[in-house]
């Protein structure tokens, strides 16, 4: 028997608003403060305080829903949903049920080239729990700083069929949040909580079966993970004759590396929401209509302009795209570059023409340059973009030196490492340095003559057909000029050397 996997996500993005949900306690993050701190009598659920909805993080919620694609309800309001716990003093939850902010979105991912649409079934609002604290000693202690801080639960239906799915969609799910700034969303610091459902079926089958609830993912290599063992352990219950009847909790046991059975906090899956009557409903649609016009760009947007508009491939597309420093940063580079390039000749036809002549060319030297070269720098030296001291005047000057085989790569990247520690300016490093590139004829002609005459088998073994000893015999001439000359004029003279 074939089995298919069903999979569904409940994810809860900490909204980063200045206050709480519901009263005027500065939104902190986990550990900032100390515990209690920053707490108050509506916070702490004390009776009779009264709660008033954070204007901010409205406006939070309706951005994030159109940002997934939502449908915005017209007239959206907060109901209690009740359970008993000690991280709920309250007894209930401010959250929203039958009317959340949005509903019925879509989410483009593509996972291994193909494209493929997540269906949003909503998002809604609602206050977050306080934490609580397990002690060695064996006691439980409850820090109030979290209770009442905004929070976005957004669910979706169960339109991933495998792991790698649901991974992808929660790394665009984390770039659309940091894209309209509405989140960090960073998983590991709790900004970003994801839940998933999985089922599975006999391919073909139309129905669904029991599911399975997996709690505590707090990475997306533990949602991958967490995933995968499910999918086995459920595939051998099928193979066992004895496919899981109803649902049940689990939860992620990153060091087990396993799912282990939950008893979830509320038995009874009765929350008897009911309208929370100290708030009134709200009306989206004003809302909506102020807040569309200033949508930011989204993700799929933007890598789909930097293919369109710039002629990047979309791997580099996607790694430039990102980060929006990043992305900035690429932009301004690009900008200066066809600036640039349009000063060096006599410029005939639109503006339009000319990106056509120079995109594909300068998109291929942009691009390995930022995403391996500049990157992998920055990386190896813990660097970031941000705070980088290389400015995009800087380097797309670099990049006209690269272009013009003014320098050669070897020595570019010299200058790159020098721009990043010092932040000057590529030609002059370039000078000072002594690090031009080679373009003596004389020069190179004698280097070359110098190594035909020290490697003798190497060039009998190339005129014998031996052509890869070809490279070997244009690193000894690099050599020779201290790695300076331009090595496609090298490879021209050598070429003609051997004859
Ligand atoms: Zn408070």
């Amino acid at each position: 028997m074939k089995l298919e996997p069903i999979i569904g996500l409940e994810i809860h993005v900490q909204l980063k608003t200045k206050s709480k949900m519901f009263c005027g306690c500065a939104n902190v993050a986990d550990g900032a403060a100390p515990p209690n701190s920053v707490i108050c009598p509506i916070c702490t659920g004390q009776p009779g305080a009264l709660p008033s909805p954070n204007a901010a993080a409205i406006e939070m919620g309706v951005k994030a829903s159109l940002a997934l694609g939502c449908k915005i309800t017209p007239l959206s309001k907060f109901d209690r949903k009740h359970y008993f716990y000690p991280d709920l003093p309250k007894g209930y939850q401010i959250s929203q049920y039958d009317q959340p902010v949005g509903v019925k979105g879509a989410v483009p991912v593509t996972v291994a080239g193909v494209k493929k649409t997540i269906r949003i079934t909503r998002l809604h609002l609602e206050e977050d729990a306080a934490k609580l604290w397990h002690d060695p000693a064996g006691h439980t202690l409850v820090d109030f700083n979290r209770a009442g801080t905004p929070l976005a639960e957004i669910v979706t239906e169960p339109d991933f069929e495998s792991a790698a799915e649901a991974k992808a969609f929660l790394t665009e799910l984390r770039l659309i949040m940091r894209t309209i700034g509405v989140s960090d969303a960073e998983m590991e610091k709790g900004q970003l909580r994801c839940d998933a459902n999985i089922s599975l079926r006999p391919v073909g089958e139309k129905n669904l079966h029991a599911k399975t609830e997996i709690k505590n993912l707090n990475s997306f290599r533990s949602v991958e993970r967490a995933l995968e063992y499910e999918m086995k352990r459920q595939t051998k219950l099928w193979e066992e004759g004895l496919p899981p009847t109803q649902t049940s909790t689990r939860g992620w046991d990153d060091v087990a590396m396993k799912t282990v059975d939950q008893r979830r906090k509320e038995e009874a899956h009765d929350y008897r929401y009911f309208p929370e009557p100290d708030i009134p409903p709200m009306n989206l649609k004003t809302l909506e209509k102020k807040i569309k016009p200033m949508m930011p760009e989204l993700p799929e947007q933007k890598r789909q302009r930097f293919v369109d508009e710039y002629s990047f491939s979309l791997a580099d597309a996607k790694i430039l795209t990102a980060d929006s420093a990043l992305a900035d940063f690429t932009e301004h580079v690009f900008s200066e570059l066809i600036e640039w390039l349009r000063s060096l000749e006599e410029v005939e036809g639109s503006v339009e023409d000319q990106k056509k002549r120079y995109n594909t060319r300068l998109a291929q030297i942009v691009g390995s340059w930022i995403t391996t070269r500049l990157l992998g720098t920055l990386e190896e030296r813990k660097g970031n973009i941000r705070t980088m001291k290389i400015t995009p005047e800087n380097f797309a000057e670099l990049i006209a030196l690269v272009y013009e085989r003014k320098v050669n790569q070897q020595s570019a990247m010299i200058i790159l490492e020098t721009m990043l520690e010092a932040g000057k300016d590529p030609t002059q490093i370039m000078e000072d340095k002594g690090l031009g590139a080679v373009t003596d004829d004389a020069l190179i002609d004698r280097a070359v003559q110098n190594v035909l005459k020290a490697f003798k088998p190497q060039v009998e073994q190339y005129k014998n057909g031996k052509k890869e000893v070809f490279q070997f015999l244009v690193g000894m001439v690099m050599k020779e000029t201290e790695g300076k000359a331009d090595v496609t004029l090298v490879r021209e003279k050598l070429e003609g050397a051997l004859g």
